[in-house]
């Protein structure tokens, strides 16, 4: 079956899809986005997802292409013409088109594309498998809290834990604090037990993932601190983790080839591993 991609207000056959040499998010990177995951047919935490992306369009000044509700009618229909059940929707909002010129162009309309994609369904015993991370001085902006289409630092960090092996790089601020990892948030559990992930600011994405592991340990009695911690911390961490909406919760059980833990799923991570398994059912229950 043929994909199908959205594009500004019409549905292509996704190798067809284009959109204008001229638009802003090719120029200027002047866009946003989202990553929504797919779980048996049912969208993971919807709701934050559009929250966080309107939040995004109102800190760089774009007008939301669509009101929520037809927004929502315009995910469903791609995922039904896609035909996923296990997969992601990817969205994309841009300033618009317009003669490359910094300055906001006057009455642009933004620019709405959507695709989607087909995974594997979830399998707790694969996602149970720990990954390596690197760590890598972090060397982007100071608004991190947008997820801006803006990506390259990501990307060239994300290269350089591939071809060290790695899942993922472990961005580290001037003063030796973790921000985050490339497409992910970046978590530990100290030797006295304490769950850390990073307080939310401009240095870093406020993640949905996270944002739900962090209600799901509160209401398992989880306990929790949201600070910053040093790549020193982390490496004699008991337990390493990170989150996404791609990731979900992974274990990570290498930094910087150093092992974390005894090297395999540490004990709050497969609790909070099984709590995300629990929350996506939740979303797909009819
Ligand atoms: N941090 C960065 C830089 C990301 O790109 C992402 C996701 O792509 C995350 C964190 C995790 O965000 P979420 O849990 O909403 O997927």
């Amino acid at each position: 079956m043929s994909r199908i991609a959205y594009v500004n207000g019409r549905y292509r056959p996704h190798a067809h899809a284009a959109v204008h040499i001229e638009d802003r998010g090719y120029q200027f990177a002047d866009g946003v986005y989202e990553v929504v995951l797919v779980h048996r047919g049912h969208m993971v935490d919807e709701e934050g997802h559009l929250d966080r992306l309107d939040r995004s369009l109102g800190e760089i000044r774009i007008t939301p292409p669509m009101a929520r509700a037809p927004m929502r009618a315009v995910m469903r229909e791609v995922l039904r013409r896609n035909r996923i059940q296990n997969g992601f929707i990817y969205i994309q909002i841009t300033r618009g088109v317009a003669r490359r010129d910094h300055p906001f162009p006057k009455a642009v309309k933004p620019a709405l594309v959507m695709t989607a994609r087909t995974i594997k369904p979830f399998d707790l015993q694969a996602a149970r498998t720990g990954v390596d991370a690197i760590t890598i001085p972090d060397i982007r902006w100071k608004r991190c809290d947008i997820k801006t289409v803006g990506l390259l630092p990501n990307v060239l960090g994300k290269q350089r834990a591939r071809e060290a092996g790695a899942y993922e790089a472990w961005m580290v601020d001037e003063t030796g604090f973790v921000t985050e990892g490339t497409s992910s948030n970046a978590w530990i559990v100290t030797r006295d037990g304490d769950l850390l992930t990073r307080n939310l600011s401009g240095a870093i994405l406020g993640g949905i993932t996270r944002r739900a592991i962090l209600d799901l340990a509160h209401a398992a009695n989880v306990r929790f601190v949201e600070r910053a911690f040093t790549v020193a911390e982390a490496k004699a961490a008991r337990e390493a983790f990170v989150t996404s909406a791609s990731s979900l919760v992974k274990p990570v059980v290498r930094i910087d080839g150093q092992s974390i833990g005894n090297g395999h799923i540490g004990e709050i991570t497969e609790r909070l591993l099984c709590l995300y398994a629990a929350h996506m059912d939740e979303a797909a229950k009819p």
